[in-house]
């Protein structure tokens, strides 16, 4: 896992604001299947993506967080944190067939949405389990250059 690291920062009425966002990257495999639906649906919904032993991609992951700064260490959360919450929820991931080992997309198409999702809700989750400024506000799931899923609170 590799990642980079930028942030913004904007001021409003109640003082600094910042987000922070931190890039990481994984790689899996998945096919796209609806056991719901028939083979000749799943066929004409998901074309390629339907092969049936699958194919993979090399994910970059994209976590933005905000809150404001920290008057005393300048952060506004610590990125030795946010890099453990980070290898936490990629290493259920990384190296993985989404429809075969992830036990989140038994009942799911792995789609870039759908990841993008987990992401975010898994994040979120370990984020929560301790006390935090900053919040998660999105994610943006790349699977491709040209293809990319941004999942966040509306
Ligand atoms: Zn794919």
């Amino acid at each position: 896992m590799s990642s980079t690291m930028s942030s913004t920062t904007s001021s409003s009425a109640n003082g600094d604001w910042v987000r922070l966002a931190r890039r990481v990257h994984f790689s899996c495999g998945h096919r796209y299947f609806q056991p719901k639906l028939s083979e000749q649906e799943n066929k004409e919904i998901f074309g390629l993506c339907y092969s049936e032993h699958g194919h993979g991609h090399n994910y970059v992951l994209e976590a933005y967080l905000e809150g404001p700064i920290d008057p005393l260490t300048g952060m506004v959360i610590n990125l030795m944190q946010v890099d453990e919450i980070l290898k936490t929820v990629t290493n259920e991931l990384d190296h993985k067939h989404l429809n075969f080992d992830v036990p989140a997309f038994k009942d799911q198409v792995p789609t870039t949405e759908n990841v993008a999702r987990f992401c975010f809700q898994r994040i979120q989750a370990e984020l929560n389990k301790s006390a935090n400024r900053a919040q998660l506000s999105a994610v943006r799931l790349y699977e491709n250059d040209d293809l990319w899923v941004d999942y966040g609170k509306s």
